[in-house]
């Protein structure tokens, strides 16, 4: 007989990504995009359903976004204990609302958070990642759905590096974005859509988040926000004329804020919902959720809370009435379409030039 001492093995198990071919046939729910709206419903869904996330780029992906969570999305957030290392310095940030056109400033001390958007966004994903009821698959993109015969299930047309695989579900989710295919299958409407664009520069010197009005910019919104070591200078612009503003604007904060030097550049689409008849949370088995619904901030443009908050919603329904969860949805996401909607006026106050300045003189 042999005695072995000291022998350890090490057993390393390594969990094989999904893929296509992988994928069981059918699925209680499946989600379409894993950033924060797929990956919180993913995360906060019963383990009594059977969910797919399914996203087009490779997970953890890399988004353009500022990563500043208000009140919230914190509190949606704090009970899962993010890790130190999604905040960014400063981590607690306050606001100033800068209008350059009328040359007034106002400042509100809001301690909201600072985060790297891509180290929040490998949380959420590793949060839904964890869940054995859950499969994600990334680098597949969703194409088309139909209803099944039986008008009870949807036939979800999904591909991935040139094959195509068609998945049985009880329910679709859309959390898929500014450019959602799901709400765009169903027939809805995009609402006006903006392109973001950010240049990160190493710079210091600047510990506030500037929400910067400039007429001669944009009729939305641009930004100077501090993120550890650079300076996220950004606009929202119309993509007709975003190259050239974004130029204009980057000459303005050089001089106003003694930045010099290139960055590094990043873009996104960003949604401005205009009243709300954009905001559409689905139709009978299809839900919408996130930006996809239309769920942003009229007047900055803040979309992480909404999209954490509708996910949580959707989840609430499908985990207490899986019938019917897309009227459950509706009632549960009452409150967040009533705060858009008080956005709505606030969004007319910003853009109107004697409204702001009242606002801003208060
Ligand atoms: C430059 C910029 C700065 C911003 N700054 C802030 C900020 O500071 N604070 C804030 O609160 N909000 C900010 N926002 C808005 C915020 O980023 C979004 O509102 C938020 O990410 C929306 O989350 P979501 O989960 O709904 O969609 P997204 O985060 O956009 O995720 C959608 C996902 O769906 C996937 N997808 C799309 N189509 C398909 C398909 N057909 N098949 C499979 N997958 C698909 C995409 O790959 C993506 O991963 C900013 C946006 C931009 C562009």
């Amino acid at each position: 007989m042999f005695i072995f001492r000291n022998l350890v093995i090490l057993v390393v198990v390594i969990v094989p990504k999904k893929n296509l071919e992988s994928l069981d046939i059918g699925y209680d729910i499946v989600v379409i995009g894993a950033g924060a709206a797929g990956c919180f419903l993913a995360k906060n869904i019963s383990s009594n359903y059977k969910v797919l996330v399914v996203d087009s780029r490779s997970l953890p992906r890399h988004k353009a976004c500022s990563g500043i969570v208000v009140r919230q999305g914190k509190e949606l957030l704090e009970p899962f204990r993010p890790p130190e290392s999604i905040f960014l310095k400063p981590k607690e940030i306050h606001i100033v609302y800068s209008d350059w056109t009328h040359k007034l400033e106002r400042e509100i001390q809001k301690g909201f958070w600072n985060t790297d958007r891509e180290k929040l966004d490998k949380w959420l994903y590793e949060l839904a990642l964890k869940k054995e009821n859950v499969d994600i698959i990334d680098n597949a993109k969703l194409i088309d759905f139909n209803y099944a015969e039986d008008k009870k299930h949807i036939v979800v047309v999904l591909e991935s590096n040139g094959g195509v695989k068609n998945i049985i579900s009880n329910y679709l989710v859309g959390c898929d974005g500014a450019l959602s295919t799901v709400r765009q299958v169903l027939g809805v409407k995009p609402p006006k859509r903006y392109v973001a664009i950010q240049e990160l520069i190493k710079a210091k010197g600047v510990n506030k988040a500037y929400f910067i009005f400039d007429e001669e910019i944009t009729d939305w919104y641009a930004w100077v926000i501090p993120k550890g070591e650079v300076i996220d200078v950004g606009a929202a612009l119309d993509p007709f004329k975003a190259r050239e503003k974004f130029a204009q604007f980057k000459e303005k904060v050089k001089q106003k804020f003694k930045i010099s030097g290139k960055g590094f550049f990043d873009s996104a689409m960003l949604t401005r919902p205009q009243s709300v008849k954009d905001l559409v949370l689905g139709e009978k088995r299809v839900l919408l959720a996130g930006e996809a619904a239309g769920l942003i901030s009229p007047s900055s443009g803040e979309g992480i809370s909404f999209a954490l908050r509708s996910a949580k919603f959707a989840a609430n329904a499908f985990n207490k009435n899986f019938k019917d969860a897309l009227s459950e949805y509706k009632k549960e996401a009452k409150p967040l379409v009533e705060r858009l909607n008080n956005k709505f006026l606030k969004s007319t106050i910003i853009s109107n030039k004697q409204k702001r300045i009242n606002l801003m003189r208060e």
